[in-house]
């Protein structure tokens, strides 16, 4: 690789992950996942993952992954307030690891720490 075409993909790759970042953040997601504090947890024996597909999962906008919602359809999701709407802070969930916990409302499987749907109300 020549000198101008390192230079060129290094700034590149610069412009890439800044934009990214900048993405990211626009989301509300950045103070909560991040490599540091993301979830390490296995999913605890003898239980699976709700199926985004379930029925009551879609009804419900459910990902396992909130950064994977549909802003389009939960437009209360993108806002600032929401950004530490993940599944667990929500008085449905109840922790089975750092990444797993089981939910009252989408019962079918164990839902990701870092999920969202819906039906999130705040912990007390
Ligand atoms: S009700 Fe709460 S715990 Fe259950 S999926 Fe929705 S946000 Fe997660």
């Amino acid at each position: 690789m020549s000198k101008s075409s390192r230079k060129t993909f290094l700034t590149k790759s610069l412009y890439l992950v800044t934009s990214l970042i900048f993405i990211e953040r626009g989301l509300g997601f950045s103070s909560e996942v991040t490599a540091e504090n993301k979830p390490s947890g296995t999913i605890p024996e003898g239980l699976s993952p709700v199926s985004e597909s379930d029925p009551t999962a879609k009804a419900l906008g459910f990902h396992q992954d909130a950064k994977h919602t549909d802003f389009t359809l939960n437009p209360e999701r993108k806002e600032p307030s929401a950004k530490n709407q993940f599944c667990k802070h929500c008085a449905q969930y109840t922790k089975l690891n750092d990444a797993w916990g089981k939910c009252n409302i989408i019962s079918a499987g164990v839902v990701s720490s870092l999920g969202w749907c819906s039906a999130w109300s705040q912990k007390m």
